[in-house]
């Protein structure tokens, strides 16, 4: 048995757990975990918010540690190696999307790293844990360069934000826009900047702008300022709205130029108004992106640790998750949580 954090219910606090992982099957790795972040995802699957799950839950899918055993058939890692898990832990491996390397959109649904079933039809647990078992496909390798407490977010808030920045090509010439400044936010916008874009902020409030500047950021709006949206009307190639309450989308759309595209990665659970005169006028698009491939994933890892960008994190000890939470709800978070699994 291992030891754990869980929830048994969408209105308890964590208590102590034990778990099991499975016998190591010829490609699976068993790995020591060394610290988890908390991403917004473990709040809203905890408390029941994107539907039911099965409790006891143990959540967390920014995972970072190390290699202890390895599967016979395992050639991608050894005993030592430096690793880490993020939100999926299995795919089908067979189908069109899996096959391009976009595991994440597998056609029969990606096996989450948590509140899933994996393909023995055992419910998954993350990453809370003092250790995890994976198949050696969905490991990720962490450059020597990153220490494993920054390196856990990356594996959420930082492959969810490269993703989208690649794919619409983020970089010199673009101008790019990210909306919200919290875990996601942030990474965003130190990613973009890396990629060469020119990188403006808009968040809520100004309290965030000296931290939005030493990010990268070459300039920062308060989008409670109605001028901003005058201001910046047709600005930006692409927007990356990370912020998971209702905004006002036709206000952000307006701020996008010729062929921009918003791209959505955190969802309010409430369909959104949109007038499509937002975006036929100039050929705008509106987007969603959700995390990335394993290969891309590891691109991103291996790009952090080439332009020496990290998550600005605060390290907490197992106790102190329940109190982590009530802070991320508030965003009161610089910037993101990282559960120290040696206090476990
Ligand atoms: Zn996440
Ligand atoms: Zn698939």
């Amino acid at each position: 048995m291992l030891k754990a954090r869980a929830v048994d219910g969408p209105d308890q606090s964590f208590r102590e757990a034990e778990i099991e992982r499975r016998e190591l099957d010829k490609k699976d790795i068993l790995i020591e975990i060394k610290f988890a972040g908390i991403c917004h995802s473990d709040l809203h699957t905890a408390h029941g918010d994107w539907g039911e799950v099965d409790y006891p839950l143990v959540p967390g899918h920014e995972i970072a540690g190390i290699v202890t055993d390895v599967g016979e058939g395992v050639t991608k890692y050894k005993v030592g190696d430096r690793v880490g898990v993020g939100c999926m832990v299995d795919s089908c491996g067979e189908c069109e999307n899996c096959k391009a390397g976009e595991e994440q959109y597998c056609l029969k649904g990606n096996v989450p790293t948590y509140a899933g079933v994996d393909k023995y039809g055992e419910p998954t647990q993350g990453g809370y844990s003092t250790h995890i078992v994976v198949v050696e496909d969905f490991v990720l390798g962490i450059p020597d360069s990153i220490p494993l407490d920054k390196a856990a977010p990356l594996l959420c808030a930082g492959i969810t934000t490269f993703s989208p920045l690649n794919h619409w090509d983020a970089g010199p010439g673009k101008k790019v826009a990210v909306v919200g400044m919290g875990g996601l936010g942030h990474m965003a916008v130190k990613i973009a900047h890396a990629m060469g874009a020119d990188v403006t902020v808009l968040s809520q409030t100004l309290n965030k702008k000296e931290d939005g500047l030493a990010f990268g950021a070459s300039s920062y709006y308060a989008t409670s300022d109605e001028e901003t949206f005058e201001k910046l009307a047709g600005t930006f190639d692409l927007i990356i709205n990370t912020v998971s309450a209702k905004l006002d989308m036709n206000a952000y759309l307006s701020l996008l130029t010729l062929n921009g595209t918003l791209v959505n990665v955190g969802a309010p659970a409430e369909p959104l108004d949109i007038n499509l005169f937002s975006l036929i006028p100039h050929r705008r698009s509106f987007a969603g992106s959700m995390i990335g491939g394993i290969r891309e994933t590891q691109e991103m890892l291996d790009f952090c640790a080439e332009h020496d960008i990290a998550p600005s994190i605060e390290v907490i000890s197992a106790d102190e998750i329940d109190e982590a939470y009530k802070r991320v709800m508030d965003s009161d978070v610089k910037y993101r949580f990282v559960i120290d699994i040696s206090t476990m």
